[in-house]
C-alpha cells in the first residue's frame, strides 16, 4: 500500500455517512469534523469510488504513520494539510490569527539545528508569534554567518525580544560529521568547522567518552556553549543585556526523551566573557 496518495478504498464506498455530532463515521473510518474540510476536499460526493489524502485527516497511511506527510506527497497534499492545521488552529486558539495579522512581536530569539525533530514550537508548544527563529545545521553560531548575526541584530535590536535561546540536541547529525574522519566533500564541511574546532578544544574530554552516542551529546552541549559565548559577544546583546537585562541560556533537547535541559558554561568562562565585553552592569 502506497504511503503517499493513500486510498481510503478503491472498492465502492457506502454513500450513506453516518454523521455523528462531532465525527463522521466512514466504513472503517472515523473523520474528526474539524478535518472535514480536507476530507471533502479529496472525496468526490455523489461518486462512490473515493480517493482520500488519509495522512493530514490524522489517519496516516500505515506506512508513514505517525506523520502528517511524506517524501511522496504532492503540493496539493501541502495546501491540504495546511488547510486542515489552520482550521485546527482557528478551533483552539480562535485569536491568534487576527494577532499575527496585526504584526508581530516575539517574546524569544531561538536559534536551534535543522534537525526534523527538533522544532522550536514542538518543544514548547508555542504558537505562532511567540518565537523568532534562526535554525541551522548544529546550531552554529559564528561572525562570519550574516544570516544569523543579522537575525540576532533584527531580533534584539527591533523586535525587543528579551532573551536568546541556543538549542543543540541529541544525535545531532553536525556532531556526528564533526566527530567523524570522513569528508562530506561539499560546502557542509566548511560549515562543519566550528564545530570540529569545538572537538579539537575538548578533545580528550571527548575521547575519554566511548560511548557514541553519549559523545555526540556532549560535543553538542560543547558546541551549545561555544554559540552562546558568540552570540554574548554580540554588540547588540551586549547593549541590550546591559540596558535591558537581556539573556541567552543554552539548552539540550534529548529527541528520545523530548525534554530539555539548560546548558551552563563554566563559571570561569562566564566571568572571563562578562570581563572582556562589559556585560557585567545594566
Ligand atoms: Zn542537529
Amino acid at each position: 500500500m502506497s504511503d503517499t496518495l493513500h486510498t481510503l478504498t478503491d472498492t465502492p464506498v457506502n454513500c450513506n455517512l453516518e454523521i455523528a455530532k462531532n465525527n463522521i463515521l466512514v466504513p472503517g473510518r472515523i473523520l474528526n469534523k474539524l478535518r472535514l474540510g480536507a476530507f471533502q476536499r479529496n472525496t468526490r460526493f455523489g461518486n462512490c469510488h473515493r480517493r482520500v489524502h488519509t495522512k493530514y485527516l490524522g489517519m496516516t497511511s500505515e506506512t508513514n504513520k505517525p506523520f502528517t506527510l511524506s517524501k511522496s506527497s504532492t503540493i496539493e497534499d501541502f495546501e491540504a494539510a495546511n488547510k486542515a492545521s489552520t482550521d485546527q488552529l482557528k478551533v483552539s486558539k480562535p485569536e491568534i490569527l487576527e494577532i499575527s495579522g496585526k504584526g508581530q512581536s516575539p517574546h524569544t530569539l531561538w536559534i536551534g539545528c535543522s534537525d526534523s525533530r527538533v522544532n522550536e514550537c514542538t518543544v514548547l508548544g508555542c504558537v505562532p508569534g511567540e518565537i523568532f527563529t534562526v535554525r541551522n545545521i548544529g546550531n552554529v553560531v559564528t561572525t562570519g554567518d550574516l544570516a544569523c548575526i543579522s537575525a540576532i541584530q533584527f531580533a534584539i535590536e527591533s523586535l525587543k525580544v528579551k532573551r536568546v535561546v541556543v538549542c543543540g540536541h541529541t544525535d545531532c547529525g553536525g556532531m556526528w560529521g564533526a566527530l567523524s574522519s570522513n569528508k562530506a566533500n561539499g560546502p557542509l564541511d566548511n560549515w562543519l568547522l566550528p564545530v570540529r574546532n569545538v572537538r579539537l578544544e575538548h578533545l580528550d574530554e571527548l575521547d575519554a567518552i566511548t560511548d557514541g552516542p553519549q559523545k555526540n551529546a556532549k560535543l553538542s552541549e560543547l558546541n551549545v556553549l561555544h554559540s552562546v559565548e558568540v552570540v554574548r559577544r554580540h554588540p547588540s546583546f551586549v547593549k541590550a543585556h546591559r540596558e535591558s537585562g537581556v539573556e541567552v541560556y543554552g539548552l539540550l533537547y534529548d529527541v528520545k526523551t523530548g525534554y530539555l535541559k539548560q546548558v551552563s558554561s563554566a563559571g570561569e568562562a562566564a566571568r572571563k566573557i562578562e570581563e572582556v565585553f562589559d556585560l557585567g552592569g545594566k
